[in-house]
């Protein structure tokens, strides 16, 4: 069965060979050009950007027209082999925050990065807490990931040293995607997600533990993460993830009414981490804490406005079993508990390392959706 059928069609951003980027849907294991299939320039545009901001509406119409077309004869014009075109960044990121959804990660973290502390802040379940991400580092799957250098300070060191960061992680995330802005002074409740996000993409937070845990105080994270964060080149809009739709794990104490859903939801999203192509995590999405209406709403609680491109994310996705974490540090708890890849004993990334993280959610009639993929892999520092 297909996890690419007519039930998804994620949007995506390509070029065929020889032609400009213009926005296209995956279909199987082909692309279906919209710029010749619609016939409208919208499409023809280098990012998904001018579409989404056309609003719910339009996004509706769009997939049920394509829908349509598709399931009749679609013009040889319009249909490309995926392994024939180039992906680019699906959107023109505008603003990058990412939240810190999971109860399972912010307690493994807060364990080690605060041992003598209680594992979640007094804050954690009362807000969905998030920081503001570099929008300009966000890249597609597929980019190298230059290893980042910077000031770390290991605990039994008496002053920080300069230099390529040691302890190079993951964090497996889900990314959403904001189609339609609102406006600086307003708010968007809780129960008006749908009319702003568009859709859903992988995402991989790359971090730099030692450069983090020296800065992290008190602002939060800064170069340790800024360097790069990827993105899976297919956007699966939130009208593909309807069936993927479950009710959350239960939040106590009851949040403030601005957090309080009519009829919550988080979603049922199995995620792969495979390091050099060997599967060392399943993070499950409905383990988390938070809603993505809840994180949204919370980001423009005090006003702030949404735009066209933005992207939040929902922090590592980590379970309660070991085999669920996100990210490395928790996997191999500090770095003391090494796993095995391809039959080393492995606890941070190395240079040449590849991270792929997959996902697949429940589609309708008892099928089932994909997300692709978002890859990347590590190159050695650049030295001048
Ligand atoms: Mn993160």
């Amino acid at each position: 069965m297909t996890l690419f059928g007519l039930d998804n069609l994620p949007y995506g951003v390509f070029s065929p060979a020889g032609g400009a980027p213009r926005v296209g849907v995956r279909l199987d294991d082909q692309v279906v050009d919209l710029s010749v299939l619609l016939d409208d320039p919208v499409f023809a545009t280098g990012s998904l950007n001018a579409f989404m901001a056309q609003g719910r509406d339009r996004w509706a119409e769009v997939r049920e027209r394509i829908t349509e077309l598709l399931s009749t004869d679609v013009p040889d014009a319009a249909l490309h082999p995926l392994g024939d075109v180039r992906l680019h960044l699906p959107i023109e990121v505008a603003d990058y925050v990412d939240f810190y959804a999971s109860e399972h990660h912010a307690s493994n973290l807060g364990r080690l990065f605060r041992p003598d502390s209680e594992p979640l802040t007094p804050n954690w379940k009362h807000l969905p807490v998030g920081y503001h991400g570099r929008a300009g580092t966000v890249v597609v799957s597929g980019t190298d990931v230059v290893r980042p250098c910077g000031q770390r300070k290991a605990p039994d060191e008496a002053a920080p040293t300069y230099g390529p960061s040691r302890r190079l992680d993951i964090e497996a995330e889900l990314g959403f995607v904001v189609g339609a802005g609102s406006t600086l002074g307003s708010r968007i409740g809780v129960d008006e997600f749908a009319d702003h996000v568009f859709g859903a993409v992988l995402l991989n937070d790359w971090s730099a533990r030692d450069l983090q845990a020296w800065e992290y105080v008190p602002l939060g994270p800064h170069l340790g993460k800024s360097f790069a964060t990827s993105i899976s080149p297919w956007v699966v809009p939130l009208a593909a993830l309807e069936a993927a739709r479950v009710p959350l794990p239960g939040q106590d104490p009851e949040p403030l009414p601005y957090l309080r859903e009519h009829d919550g939801w988080g979603l049922d999203i199995d995620l792969v981490v495979e390091w050099n192509g060997e599967e060392v995590s399943r993070p499950p999405y409905r383990e988390m804490y938070w809603s993505p209406a809840q994180m949204l709403a919370h980001m423009t609680v005090n006003g702030a406005s949404a735009r066209t491109g933005d992207l939040f994310a929902s922090g590592t996705i980590s379970g309660p079993e070991k085999n669920q974490r996100g990210a490395f540090i928790e996997l191999t708890w500090g770095g003391r508990e090494p796993v095995t890849v391809k039959g080393e004993e492995r606890t941070f990334l190395e240079d040449g390392d590849e991270v792929t993280i997959s996902a697949t959610a429940p589609g309708p009639r008892g099928g089932r959706i994909g997300f692709g993929e978002v890859t990347g892999r590590i190159r050695s520092t650049v030295t001048a």
